[in-house]
Protein backbone atom coordinates (compact mmCIF):
# COMPACT_ATOMS: atom_id res chain seq x y z
CA UNK A 1 0.00 0.00 0.00
CA UNK A 2 1.93 3.13 -0.85
CA UNK A 3 1.54 6.07 -3.18
CA UNK A 4 2.31 4.97 -6.47
CA UNK A 5 3.53 7.98 -9.03
CA UNK A 6 4.53 7.85 -13.11
CA UNK A 7 6.02 10.92 -14.69
CA UNK A 8 4.59 11.22 -18.20
CA UNK A 9 6.45 13.67 -20.04
CA UNK A 10 4.00 15.41 -22.33
CA UNK A 11 4.29 18.54 -25.10
CA UNK A 12 6.78 19.15 -27.38
CA UNK A 13 8.65 20.82 -24.15
CA UNK A 14 8.10 17.22 -22.65
CA UNK A 15 6.59 18.43 -19.44
CA UNK A 16 6.48 15.91 -16.67
CA UNK A 17 2.81 15.50 -16.12
CA UNK A 18 2.68 13.56 -13.11
CA UNK A 19 0.06 10.50 -12.43
CA UNK A 20 -0.44 9.86 -8.78
CA UNK A 21 -2.93 7.37 -7.74
CA UNK A 22 -3.66 5.51 -4.04
CA UNK A 23 -3.55 1.69 -4.17
CA UNK A 24 -6.49 1.09 -1.84
CA UNK A 25 -9.20 3.63 -3.15
CA UNK A 26 -7.80 3.75 -6.82
CA UNK A 27 -8.03 7.40 -6.76
CA UNK A 28 -5.78 9.21 -9.15
CA UNK A 29 -4.88 12.56 -9.64
CA UNK A 30 -2.99 14.22 -12.64
CA UNK A 31 -0.67 17.08 -12.27
CA UNK A 32 0.13 19.73 -15.09
CA UNK A 33 -1.96 18.29 -17.60
CA UNK A 34 -0.03 20.32 -20.49
CA UNK A 35 -1.13 18.33 -23.53
CA UNK A 36 -1.81 14.89 -24.70
CA UNK A 37 -4.86 14.39 -22.94
CA UNK A 38 -6.14 11.56 -25.03
CA UNK A 39 -2.94 9.68 -24.06
CA UNK A 40 -3.13 10.75 -20.27
CA UNK A 41 -6.90 9.44 -20.19
CA UNK A 42 -6.12 6.08 -21.83
CA UNK A 43 -3.36 5.83 -19.33
CA UNK A 44 -5.73 6.12 -16.37
CA UNK A 45 -8.78 4.00 -17.93
CA UNK A 46 -5.44 1.17 -18.49
CA UNK A 47 -4.93 1.10 -14.91
CA UNK A 48 -8.69 0.79 -13.57
CA UNK A 49 -8.14 4.43 -11.72
CA UNK A 50 -11.00 6.88 -10.76
CA UNK A 51 -9.34 10.66 -11.43
CA UNK A 52 -10.33 12.80 -8.96
CA UNK A 53 -8.49 15.79 -9.92
CA UNK A 54 -6.45 17.83 -11.62
CA UNK A 55 -3.53 19.63 -9.90
CA UNK A 56 -2.34 22.86 -11.77
CA UNK A 57 1.07 24.32 -10.26
CA UNK A 58 1.18 27.53 -12.79
CA UNK A 59 -0.39 28.34 -15.78
CA UNK A 60 1.90 28.24 -18.92
CA UNK A 61 0.73 26.86 -21.36
CA UNK A 62 3.14 23.43 -21.09
CA UNK A 63 1.19 22.50 -17.86
CA UNK A 64 -2.18 23.80 -18.83
CA UNK A 65 -2.55 23.36 -22.58
CA UNK A 66 -4.57 19.99 -22.06
CA UNK A 67 -6.79 20.89 -19.46
CA UNK A 68 -9.91 21.88 -21.47
CA UNK A 69 -9.64 18.33 -23.14
CA UNK A 70 -9.09 16.45 -19.95
CA UNK A 71 -12.35 17.94 -18.31
CA UNK A 72 -14.27 17.23 -21.42
CA UNK A 73 -13.00 13.11 -21.43
CA UNK A 74 -13.29 13.13 -17.79
CA UNK A 75 -16.91 14.13 -17.60
CA UNK A 76 -15.98 17.65 -15.66
CA UNK A 77 -13.42 16.28 -13.05
CA UNK A 78 -12.48 19.29 -11.13
CA UNK A 79 -9.22 21.53 -11.64
CA UNK A 80 -7.44 23.05 -8.32
CA UNK A 81 -5.17 25.26 -8.75
CA UNK A 82 -3.14 27.12 -9.72
CA UNK A 83 -2.65 30.13 -7.42
CA UNK A 84 -5.13 33.49 -8.68
CA UNK A 85 -2.52 35.40 -9.47
CA UNK A 86 -1.79 33.28 -12.71
CA UNK A 87 -5.15 34.26 -13.99
CA UNK A 88 -3.68 36.28 -16.43
CA UNK A 89 -2.07 33.16 -18.14
CA UNK A 90 -5.11 31.26 -18.16
CA UNK A 91 -7.09 33.86 -20.14
CA UNK A 92 -4.40 34.49 -22.42
CA UNK A 93 -4.18 30.49 -23.16
CA UNK A 94 -6.00 30.76 -26.45
CA UNK A 95 -3.31 33.39 -28.14
CA UNK A 96 -0.29 30.97 -26.43
CA UNK A 97 -1.45 27.91 -28.26
CA UNK A 98 -1.97 29.91 -31.13
CA UNK A 99 1.23 31.67 -31.10
CA UNK A 100 3.06 27.82 -30.62
CA UNK A 101 1.04 25.88 -33.20
CA UNK A 102 4.12 26.10 -35.25
CA UNK A 103 6.04 24.61 -32.25
CA UNK A 104 3.53 21.65 -32.39
CA UNK A 105 1.17 23.02 -29.65
CA UNK A 106 -2.53 21.92 -29.67
CA UNK A 107 -5.21 24.75 -29.66
CA UNK A 108 -6.58 25.44 -26.02
CA UNK A 109 -9.48 27.58 -25.42
CA UNK A 110 -9.13 29.46 -21.90
CA UNK A 111 -10.78 28.54 -18.69
CA UNK A 112 -11.20 29.13 -15.09
CA UNK A 113 -10.02 26.41 -12.49
CA UNK A 114 -12.38 24.96 -10.01
CA UNK A 115 -10.93 25.96 -7.30
CA UNK A 116 -7.67 28.53 -6.87
CA UNK A 117 -5.50 27.35 -4.33
CA UNK A 118 -3.38 30.00 -1.34
CA UNK A 119 -0.46 29.32 0.81
CA UNK A 120 -1.17 27.38 3.51
CA UNK A 121 -3.71 25.23 2.20
CA UNK A 122 -4.04 21.64 1.48
CA UNK A 123 -5.27 19.25 -0.89
CA UNK A 124 -6.05 15.28 -0.65
CA UNK A 125 -5.00 11.85 -2.26
CA UNK A 126 -6.84 8.73 0.02
CA UNK A 127 -5.02 9.41 2.65
CA UNK A 128 -1.95 11.39 1.65
CA UNK A 129 -1.78 15.14 2.31
CA UNK A 130 -0.31 17.66 0.02
CA UNK A 131 0.57 21.28 1.13
CA UNK A 132 0.28 24.11 -1.31
CA UNK A 133 3.11 26.76 -1.22
CA UNK A 134 2.56 29.36 -3.29
CA UNK A 135 6.39 30.37 -4.87
CA UNK A 136 5.89 33.45 -7.11
CA UNK A 137 8.81 34.33 -9.79
CA UNK A 138 8.60 31.76 -12.08
CA UNK A 139 5.03 33.32 -12.65
CA UNK A 140 2.99 35.21 -10.14
CA UNK A 141 0.72 32.54 -9.19
CA UNK A 142 3.03 29.41 -8.87
CA UNK A 143 2.40 27.03 -6.29
CA UNK A 144 3.98 23.35 -5.25
CA UNK A 145 2.23 20.55 -3.90
CA UNK A 146 4.19 18.72 -0.62
CA UNK A 147 4.01 15.89 0.46
CA UNK A 148 5.45 15.44 4.02
CA UNK A 149 4.78 11.70 4.92
CA UNK A 150 5.89 10.58 1.57
CA UNK A 151 9.03 12.95 1.35
CA UNK A 152 7.37 14.03 -2.38
CA UNK A 153 7.54 17.44 -4.06
CA UNK A 154 5.79 18.23 -7.11
CA UNK A 155 7.43 21.19 -7.77
CA UNK A 156 6.58 22.66 -10.95
CA UNK A 157 9.19 25.61 -12.67
CA UNK A 158 10.47 26.30 -9.56
CA UNK A 159 13.30 24.22 -8.88
CA UNK A 160 15.21 21.98 -11.23
CA UNK A 161 18.31 19.65 -10.97
CA UNK A 162 21.07 21.97 -10.23
CA UNK A 163 18.76 24.94 -12.08
CA UNK A 164 15.65 26.99 -11.25
CA UNK A 165 12.84 28.18 -13.47
CA UNK A 166 12.83 31.07 -15.96
CA UNK A 167 12.05 34.49 -14.70
CA UNK A 168 12.76 36.04 -18.30
CA UNK A 169 8.81 36.60 -18.56
CA UNK A 170 6.28 39.11 -17.98
CA UNK A 171 5.71 39.45 -14.59
CA UNK A 172 7.94 37.16 -12.94
CA UNK A 173 10.75 37.89 -10.29
CA UNK A 174 14.10 36.63 -10.09
CA UNK A 175 14.31 37.63 -6.62
CA UNK A 176 10.77 36.46 -5.35
CA UNK A 177 11.91 32.85 -6.87
CA UNK A 178 15.35 32.78 -4.85
CA UNK A 179 14.10 33.89 -2.07
CA UNK A 180 11.47 31.39 -2.42
CA UNK A 181 13.49 28.36 -2.94
CA UNK A 182 15.71 29.48 0.24
CA UNK A 183 13.16 30.33 2.76
CA UNK A 184 10.16 27.48 1.99
CA UNK A 185 11.54 24.46 -0.29
CA UNK A 186 15.51 24.53 1.35
CA UNK A 187 13.86 24.33 4.82
CA UNK A 188 12.37 20.97 3.84
CA UNK A 189 14.06 17.91 4.78
CA UNK A 190 17.30 16.83 2.31
CA UNK A 191 15.99 13.75 1.23
CA UNK A 192 12.46 15.01 -0.27
CA UNK A 193 12.15 13.89 -4.14
CA UNK A 194 11.49 16.72 -5.80
CA UNK A 195 9.48 16.01 -9.47
CA UNK A 196 10.14 19.14 -11.49
CA UNK A 197 8.34 19.71 -14.36
CA UNK A 198 11.21 19.14 -16.93
CA UNK A 199 14.40 16.91 -17.06
CA UNK A 200 15.65 14.34 -14.23
CA UNK A 201 13.94 14.80 -10.48
CA UNK A 202 16.31 15.59 -8.02
CA UNK A 203 16.32 16.14 -3.93
CA UNK A 204 16.35 18.95 -1.96
CA UNK A 205 20.22 17.80 -0.45
CA UNK A 206 21.41 17.86 -3.74
CA UNK A 207 19.98 21.33 -4.52
CA UNK A 208 21.27 22.53 -1.65
CA UNK A 209 25.20 21.41 -2.19
CA UNK A 210 24.77 21.71 -5.81
CA UNK A 211 22.11 24.15 -7.36
CA UNK A 212 24.68 27.19 -9.11
CA UNK A 213 22.23 29.78 -8.66
CA UNK A 214 20.66 29.13 -4.84
CA UNK A 215 22.71 26.86 -2.62
CA UNK A 216 21.43 26.20 0.98
ZN1 LIG B 1 6.61 27.43 -16.70
ZN1 LIG C 1 7.37 24.34 -17.99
Amino acid sequence: MALNIQIIPVTPYAQNCTLLWDDETHEAVLTDTGGEAEYLWQLVQDKGLKLKEIWLTHGHLDHVGGVVKMRELSNNVPVIGPHEEDLFLLEDLPNKTREYAPQGFEFSPSFLPTRWLNEGEQVHLGKYVFDIMHIPGHTPGHIVFYCASEKLLIGGDVLFKESVGRTDFPRSSTEDLLHGIKTKLYTLPDDVLVIAGHRDPTTIGHEKQHNPYVRG
